[in-house]
């Protein structure tokens, strides 16, 4: 049985000339390890890997600059 929890990845970029980032990519995996398993939740077709917070869905804010 596969963990059934997702991410909600949300890129972020800055806009050039001003202190803010705007979102610029948004995507959803899901995790491939087993339900149950230990450690942060994995998606290998997008290298990603998180912790949840509790829900089945976690968001998570990555910064492209760098
Ligand atoms: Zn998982």
């Amino acid at each position: 049985m596969a963990c059934p929890h997702r991410a909600i990845i949300i890129v972020t970029g800055d806009v050039p000339g001003t202190s803010s980032s705007i979102a610029k990519e948004r995507f959803e995996v899901s995790c491939d390890l087993e339900d149950a398993h230990g450690g942060p939740h994995r998606n290998e077709e997008h290298s990603e890997h998180w912790e949840d917070r509790g829900g089945p869905v976690t968001h998570v804010v990555r910064s492209d600059a760098g």
